[in-house]
């Protein structure tokens, strides 16, 4: 069990902290109770988001009913300033708060989305007011794409990140978290089980925990699981021969099936937001069958539609993954779900 500071922010806190996704897809009264379960049990940094349907309001409800003092984390994808605004006040209603302690620009996808965030009527900007104004404590960003994030390191506009970072997506341990830390910007580490690919909590937790200096965010639904999570951060996180074998036997399974979100293969010529799709069956596992149906998904999944199997983005994958096949695959998958639902 360890703590660290999140870089120049100051905010010190365990270094396992809660990730507000999957108590979306329990009951109110199971989420409040396993937000509230793992505040007792020493958590101190709860990370959430606008775009996370329940799960802001879950966690306020439980905050109301402990006296424990934690660091809440939201954040917005919208890129504009009056809409990053809106999202903020939004997020402090639901969470029943005058304050937010850290408040990330969310999912910025490439340059693009980069430049519209730090324009001068962008998200940058309309967070920045809300930090004068006592609303926020600290500005953040989160991105898949690890260039991105390494100019976003250049650029020092933001106190923290948050990546993408397990043992199947390793890259940003040798490049973005030494810089970061280097450049003292906190580093919120992501998926630690890569969107539920990796069964095994307690090879996942220790691989991302042996990386000293970040916080690691891990999200559950059940007390169980929580505590089963604690006790690994509370162990010491050297991994063994064994631990390590097991390792590169996962790797090898899904070396060829596993999308690591880098976005190297874009753009597509259909405009497919090939890493969505192929992540599509973690989103639903974690998020519900639902998002099938509603919200950003069923734009992304009739643009995989139209793939023309071009075969473009498959020269610029540097992991070699067959995407169009992978396409078909996850669009045949999805196509059951909605038969089945
Ligand atoms: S093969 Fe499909 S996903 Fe790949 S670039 Fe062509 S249209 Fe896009
Ligand atoms: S398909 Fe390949 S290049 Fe595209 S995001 Fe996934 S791993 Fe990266």
């Amino acid at each position: 069990m360890e703590r660290t500071v999140l870089g120049k922010t100051g905010i010190e806190v365990e270094r396992l902290g809660f990730g507000g996704i999957p108590i979306q897809r329990v009951g109110e009264a199971q989420a409040v109770e396993t937000v509230l379960h793992a505040v007792e049990r020493g958590v101190d940094f709860i990370d959430t988001s606008r775009a996370y349907t329940t799960s802001e309001r879950r966690i306020g409800k439980a905050l109301q009913q402990t006296e424990k003092r934690v660091v809440v984390a939201s954040k917005s994808q919208r890129k504009s300033l009056d809409g990053v605004r809106a999202d903020l006040e939004k997020s402090l209603r639901e969470l029943q708060r005058e304050f937010v302690d850290l408040y990330q620009c969310h999912f910025v996808r490439d340059e693009q989305d980069y430049e519209q965030v730090i324009s001068s009527k962008g998200a940058f900007q309309g967070l920045i007011r809300a930090k004068e104004e006592g609303l926020i404590g600290h500005i953040g960003i989160t991105s898949h794409s690890l260039d991105l994030l390494d100019r976003i390191l250049d650029d020092g506009l933001f106190e923290t990140i948050m990546v993408c970072f397990s043992f199947l997506e390793p890259l940003a341990g040798e490049k973005i978290i030494p810089k970061a830390i280097e450049k003292r910007i906190g580093v919120i580490g992501m998926k630690p089980f890569s969107g539920g690919v990796i069964d095994s909590a307690r090879l996942a937790l220790k691989y991302v925990l042996s990386q000293p200096g970040i916080v690691v965010i891990a999200g559950v639904e059940h007390k169980e699981l929580f505590d089963e999570n604690w006790e690994i951060f509370q162990g010491n996180y050297q991994l063994d021969d064994g631990e390590r074998r097991k390792i590169d036997e996962i790797r090898r399974t899904y070396g060829k099936s596993f999308c690591r979100r880098c976005d190297y293969c874009q753009p597509c010529t259909e405009d497919i937001p090939i890493q969505m799709i192929l992540g599509i069956r973690s989103v639903v596992k974690r998020m519900g069958k639902e998002t099938i149906r509603g919200g950003w998904l069923p734009k992304a999944i009739d643009k995989a539609r139209h793939c023309s199997d071009c075969g473009e983005c498959m020269t610029r994958c540097p992991y070699g993954l067959a995407i169009p096949d992978l396409i078909k695959e996850n669009l045949e998958w999805v196509d059951e779900q909605l038969k089945l639902s």
